[in-house]
């Protein structure tokens, strides 16, 4: 009956995410597309590229760069155009019927994928290519562009017999499987969970927070209650204010047993599974572990040179921990505590402790970072640094009212790229901050200028105020706007090498490299203005905004390098080691010397960077190999005497924000610092040099 009835409508209009787009700029036409558009236009999308990967296949002319690896650029134009508005919409604004759409299309996402990464006839035309490379004439991103696609496909599978491909596909089919069984466990224990507070139960927590459990009772039907869930924006001011101690303890407890618990959403059987799926893997593709295998393909290049980063950082870092837990013990005693301090009691004394040494909480800061100023403050280093001038445009269709577009010319007045600001938190949006794109900077057949996406969580300010950022948030703003440079100044020929198209342990750089920038004296007096009255952050805040910022860094850093380390042993070590998880997490940490006062960042059962999926299996030290590049890189500007120097600046441009991934990262860096970076600069920079007074 339906049929007859589809046969009476009039024609639908024409799908808009198959048309040429007719917007300024030729953005995405918002307003027009709908959730049905999706799939059809990903079928299309799928057709095309799959006629277009076997006619580059089956080329009767005999393989060259030009009918091959170019060819493989010029590819899956549609699938490109599609996935990013959808992957936009999905996470800065979704809704249910996206959110079915999207369970569709990560399985249909991996069918396309699949036979074309294991292609053998296409394989064959690369390793040709890629066997001659030294006779084909190739510029250096040629070069570069033909290393990457070979080892893309090699490291996929592509090169092995029939037998090994076929059970790398069942390994890869499982491993989807149980990554994401292990992200509904974790889910499933944080949704069961919930702690009601009554009157008594709230002493030491602030206005916004009790606000914000009442809001999470009204969403569990409990309106009128207040109750905490197991989510760290919770559970994090939780632990530095309550007074409770009993509560503190609980709700710790509850936080670190997450996905540990021996009931249906324990998360030991995957974890032991995921671990021996990929160490097969690893060996049917030659390696002898899959720390080995995924650190083949990464700046650190072996399990070695990883270790060898996080013990550097570790033993200095252990040592003010150590430190700083006898202070905290102390403040235990003048507190009239007669107990050892717990792990649940040290964000709370560190919060004493804090406003002891440094005199300074985020609310005195707050007033003077005003959202509007500090994107002017983001704008005015890229500015000052690489000549780039930003002017709203209200023309641009956007996915949302809250966004905001500018365009970006570059110092001769060029179009350069467009940036949006979705900065504001809404239910529709995923929390935390990204940046993605609509279109990467490339310039294959011409010139094609990319759009680049910010995304945050920020609150907006109540009635007609202004939005005001904690220092956490600023520094997220620059971040991401970091990211945003790479992906705006990027100057490449080829797409597949635009932007943050680099290696996981290089891609922080320019984004946590930005960040140093925000937090300038020179900066901050001129952008952090008082809201109400204008006046600049007095000087005496500033310092103390400054020096706090080194505070309870002895307790980060071992939260993170100890994870970190247990991710690597994890991948290292033979799967049957660690058979009995908690057994090999207990080991691991004692032979560390882990303070008992902390816990892992991440305890594996709870660890979804590297168990969910595999994007950071091995690769959990990333942040901190970036870190190290980023505190050494922002020292050139030091030494200059100028944090705009030009020369420095000119260099940062050309080796590091504009190359994407056309160059070796290495030889990036050295060609940007005409050194390797020094590591002790990543110390010095969380003040672990310094003696713990003067912290
Ligand atoms: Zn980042």
């Amino acid at each position: 009956m339906s049929e007859t009835l589809e046969t009476l409508v009039p024609s639908p209009a024409p799908n808009p995410l198959l048309q040429a787009w007719q917007t300024p700029f030729e953005t995405p036409p918002f307003a027009e597309i709908a959730p049905e558009h999706f799939l059809p236009a990903f079928e299309q999308a799928f057709a095309d590229h799959t006629a277009e990967i076997t006619a580059i296949s089956y080329d009767p002319s005999a393989p060259d760069f030009a009918n091959t690896v170019t060819a493989l650029e010029r590819a899956g134009k549609l699938l490109s155009k599609v996935s990013a508005v959808f992957h936009d919409l999905v996470s800065a604004h979704s809704n249910p019927a996206l959110l079915e759409i999207d369970k569709e299309v990560s399985l249909r996402m991996a069918r396309h994928w699949n036979p074309i990464m294991m292609n053998a006839v296409l394989f064959g035309r690369i390793a040709l290519l890629h066997d001659n490379r030294a006779m084909l004439g190739l510029s250096p991103e040629q070069n570069r562009l033909l290393e990457r696609t070979y080892t893309r496909f090699h490291r996929a599978g592509a090169g092995l017999d029939e037998a090994a491909k076929s059970r790398m596909a069942e390994i890869n089919e499982r491993l989807a499987h149980l990554g994401t069984a292990f992200s509904h466990h974790l889910l499933g224990d944080e949704q069961e969970w919930f702690l009601e507070l009554g009157e008594a139960d709230c002493d030491g927590l602030s206005d916004s927070f009790i606000a914000a459990a009442k809001a999470a009772a009204s969403e569990r039907g409990m309106a009128g209650k207040a109750i905490m869930t197991l989510s760290r924006s919770f559970v994090e001011p939780f632990l530095k204010t309550s007074t409770r101690r009993d509560l503190r303890e609980k709700v710790f407890k509850a936080f670190t047993a997450r996905g540990d618990n021996n009931n249906d959403n324990d998360n030991n059987t995957a974890i032991v599974e995921i671990l021996s799926l990929r160490e097969e893997s690893a060996k049917l593709l030659g390696f002898p572990t899959f720390a080995a295998y995924r650190l083949e393909d990464s700046m650190a290049k072996t399990p070695e040179a990883v270790r060898g980063l996080l013990e550097r950082v570790w033993k200095p870092a252990r040592a003010r921990a150590l430190a700083d837990r006898d202070a905290l013990q102390g403040l235990v005693a003048e507190d009239g505590g007669n107990f050892a301090l717990a792990p649940w009691d040290w964000r709370y004394y560190a919060e004493k402790l804090r406003q002891r040494r440094a005199n300074f909480d985020d609310a005195a800061i707050k007033p003077y970072l005003v959202l509007d100023h500090m994107i002017d403050a983001a704008f005015d280093c890229a500015h000052r640094l690489f000549g780039l001038s930003f002017s709203e445009r209200k023309d641009v269709p956007v996915w949302h009212p809250d966004v905001r577009v500018w365009e970006v010319t570059d110092g001769t007045g060029q179009h350069k790229a467009l940036f949006y600001g979705d900065y504001f938190a809404r239910a529709s949006k995923r929390s935390g901050a990204w940046m993605t794109s609509l279109r990467d900077q490339q310039k294959l057949d011409g010139a094609v200028a990319p759009l680049i996406i910010n995304v945050c969580n920020f609150s907006k300010g109540a009635d007609g105020e202004p939005s005001l950022l904690s220092p956490d948030d600023a520094r997220t703003l620059f971040h991401e706007f970091g990211h945003g440079l790479h992906g705006m100044l990027s100057d490449v020929t080829y797409p597949s090498l635009s932007g943050t198209s680099v290696f996981t342990d290089f891609v922080e750089l320019p984004s946590q490299l930005y960040e140093h920038w925000q937090e300038q004296p020179q900066v901050l007096r001129q952008f952090a203005r008082h809201y109400q009255t204008g006046e600049p952050l007095p000087d005496d805040l500033l310092k103390r905004f400054i020096a706090a910022r080194k505070f309870n860094q002895g307790f980060a850093t071992v939260e993170f390098v100890s994870s970190a380390l247990i991710d690597l042993e994890f991948h290292t070590q033979p799967a049957s080691a660690s058979r009995d998880v908690r057994a090999f997490e207990r080991n691991e940490l004692e032979k560390i010397g882990m303070p008992a006062e902390i816990s892992l960042r991440h305890r594996p059962q709870q660890f979804g960077h590297i168990f969910s999926g595999d994007h950071y299996a091995a690769g959990y030290y990333s942040y901190m190999w970036s870190e190290v590049m980023d505190a050494d890189a922002f020292g050139a500007f030091e030494e200059a005497g100028d944090i705009f120097d030009p020369a420095v600046a000119k260099r940062l441009y050309d080796d590091i924000y504009s190359s994407g991934g056309s160059r070796d990262p290495e030889d990036a860096y050295i060609a940007f610092r005409g050194r390797e970076p020094e590591p002790d600069a990543l110390l010095r920079r969380r003040g672990l040099l310094e003696t713990p007074e003067a912290a």
